[in-house]
């Protein structure tokens, strides 16, 4: 095992719960990297503006990410744009198998988050950011007095279209059949919500407009019958996957894939730890990802401390605040791989 590959922490996902366990590990001096397969910020870097991150007013999702992973580089976190694709425990330590071959780990915290299920019709991944929107807690301020509809018929629809009432005039919740799945109680909300309508048996077929969602296509299930709906905006509420499926069965995950930890983002696992929605019962918004990200660092923090107490402290003449080569090396690798929207 080549040396440049063991790790005090290994984070796997660079969505806010991984930057943020980033900031504080490479803090904690611990020789720290960030394994990402694809953008740094996961969902986040797709959002236009961020308006509900305490402190920070309105920031573009992939201007807050980078901030985020500039701050952890400037204490010495490096990042590695590689896909993970299986992890093993291999005696006290953890090895993590990747596209770029393995690394070890003291501790490895799990944050590579969970994708939105998409419709996948014609215009939905042009559009997103653009009106398509699968956060309507963060995206809903955006539509004040317009018109939205909300696609889904789960709790997340429910309650995702109740709350677009607060700013929207009229939300047109649209499922594919002609009952409901959310819970009872929201059910009862939704139905007693004046602003919101519902377009049973229908799916949408394509979303409309060229730089914003101006209308969406639709389908009776049961007739066949097509028509076209002025929005502005398009909620898509269809369930979402944790991305874990190369975890195995190495921790316990609930029915949906989610793994499960305790309060301190603990898994049964000693060293293993999980944070952001990749978790059971995340919240899903960027403020508790980023703490939970911090949470697991302290926590693995604890661990090491206690597991690995004679573990040297990572130097930090290389950091980036310091203007090290290294850092450079990382910043340039990172421009070059991340081209600015
Ligand atoms: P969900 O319960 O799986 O519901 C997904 C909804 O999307 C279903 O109504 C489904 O229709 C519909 N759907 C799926 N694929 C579709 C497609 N291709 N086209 C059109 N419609 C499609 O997902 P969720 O609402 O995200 O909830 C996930 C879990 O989180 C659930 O356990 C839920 O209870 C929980 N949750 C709880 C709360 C709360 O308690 N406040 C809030 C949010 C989420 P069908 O009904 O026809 O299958």
């Amino acid at each position: 095992m080549n040396d440049d590959r063991q790790y005090d922490v290994v984070i796997i996902g660079g969505g806010p719960a991984g930057l943020a366990a980033g900031v504080y590990a490479a803090r904690g001096r611990r020789k720290t990297v960030l394994l990402e397969k694809g953008v740094i910020g996961g969902q986040i870097a797709l959002t236009e503006l961020v308006e509900n991150y305490p402190g920070i007013k309105s920031i573009n999702g992939f201007d807050l990410a980078q901030e985020m992973m500039q701050q952890a580089e400037s204490y010495g976190m490096e990042t590695a744009y590689v896909e993970v694709s299986g992890i093993e425990q291999t005696g006290d330590l953890w090895t993590v198998r990747t596209s770029d071959g393995d690394y070890t780990a003291k501790a490895v915290i799990m944050t590579a988050g969970a994708d939105y299920n998409k419709l996948g019709i014609p215009g939905e991944e042009e559009l997103i950011g653009k009106g398509v929107s699968y956060c309507a807690t963060c995206d809903a301020a955006f539509f004040k007095e317009m018109e939205t509809i909300v696609v889904g018929g789960g709790d997340a629809a429910l309650e995702e279209a109740i709350f677009t009432t607060r700013y929207a005039n009229k939300v047109t919740l649209v499922h594919r059949r002609d009952e409901l799945r959310g819970s009872a109680i929201l059910q009862e909300r939704a139905f007693a919500n004046d602003k919101i309508d519902f377009k049973w048996d229908t799916v949408v077929t394509d979303v409309l407009g060229d730089e914003h969602v101006t209308g969406v296509k639709l389908k009776d299930v049961k007739t066949g019958e097509e028509s076209e709906m002025a929005t502005s905006a398009v909620f898509i509420f269809i369930g979402q996957h944790p991305n874990t499926d190369f975890m195995g069965d190495l921790v316990p995950m609930d029915k949906g894939q989610h793994i499960v930890v305790d309060e301190w983002m603990r898994t049964p696992q000693p060293g293993f730890f999980a944070a952001g929605d990749v978790r059971q019962n995340s919240a899903r918004q960027v403020a508790s990802s980023v703490g939970d990200g911090v949470t697991a660092a302290i926590a693995a923090e604890h661990y090491i401390g206690e597991k690995f107490p004679d573990a040297e402290l990572h130097s930090a003449e290389d950091d980036a605040h310091l203007g090290g080569p290294r850092a450079q090396a990382m910043r340039e690798k990172a421009d070059e791989a991340l081209p600015r929207a």
